[in-house]
């Protein structure tokens, strides 16, 4: 059985107050949580920060990107061992915000996959296609060049310790969901890619859906075969709700 993984995208927001105040949210409703496992995501600045404040608990902590170098003359960049002194146990990379609006090709988002696994910490690798895409029949397509730059480099193996989110770009931030059976069979198409390579990976490999999901339709989408989690961006900012998503998986 695949543990679901529900995480928190908290993207660029936040401030010592809320990071304090939203973990204390978190934390204090955890117990409402079953078997699902809790991850937030804050921005590189807090990491540190949420990493002493969530000493002893069962909520995971992640960052939201990392260089695809490992060090030197990269004003700017953390790397993925940066990140990993941090107690950080996930990295999202090829986020659809990183993709359009930094330009990150899916070689870079490769690369910052390989820096992940390099680093012994796990990729959350988000891949998913625009409403264009979706209307013009391309969905799969999409899907796919976006898993095989990813495999090229890394092998199927790449994929033993590590999550997939898929994330219609049309869907995030929007209020528009992709409906449990529009999500679940693209999440079933991409099971069905790695399987085709290794039954195994495949089977215990865990794909997350992102895209507007909110207290109000987690259950439908995580009760889906093939959905083993969210990611979550605007609902993670509120604990009441983030929590709330996260016990939908355990219902
Ligand atoms: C995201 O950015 O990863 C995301 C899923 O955002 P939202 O939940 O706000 O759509």
């Amino acid at each position: 059985m695949r543990q679901l993984l529900v995480a928190g995208n908290w993207k660029l927001n936040g401030s010592l107050e809320l990071v304090f105040a939203l973990l204390s949210g978190i934390s204090d409703r955890l117990s409402e949580v079953g078997n699902t496992e809790v991850a937030v995501c804050p921005p590189f600045i807090y990491l540190e920060h949420a990493r002493r404040q969530l000493q002893g608990l069962e909520i995971a902590l992640g960052a939201q990107d990392c260089s695809d170098q490992q060090q030197g003359a990269y004003t700017g960049e953390v790397s993925a061992a940066m990140i990993r002194e941090l107690g950080c146990k996930y990295i999202i990379v090829g986020h659809s915000e990183r993709r359009h609006l930094y330009s990150e090709s899916d070689a870079t988002v490769a690369m910052k996959f390989e820096r992940v696994r390099e680093s012994d910490l796990i990729p959350i690798l988000c891949v998913g296609e625009t409403l264009e895409e979706r209307e013009s029949g391309h969905t799969e397509m999409v899907i796919s060049r976006q898993l095989d730059a990813v495999l090229k480099r890394s092998g199927v193996g790449g994929f033993r310790h590590a999550v997939i989110a898929y994330e219609p770009v049309w869907a995030i931030g929007t209020g528009k969901t992709a409906t449990p059976v529009q999500a679940q069979q693209v999440h079933a198409f991409i099971r069905g890619r790695l399987e085709a390579q290794d039954k195994e990976i495949a089977a215990h490999l865990r794909i997350l859906y992102g895209g507007s999901v909110k207290p109000d339709n987690a259950r439908e989408l995580l009760q889906e075969n093939d959905i083993d989690g969210g990611l979550i961006g605007g609902a993670a900012l509120k604990a009441e709700d983030f929590v709330a998503i996260a016990a939908a998986g355990d219902a």
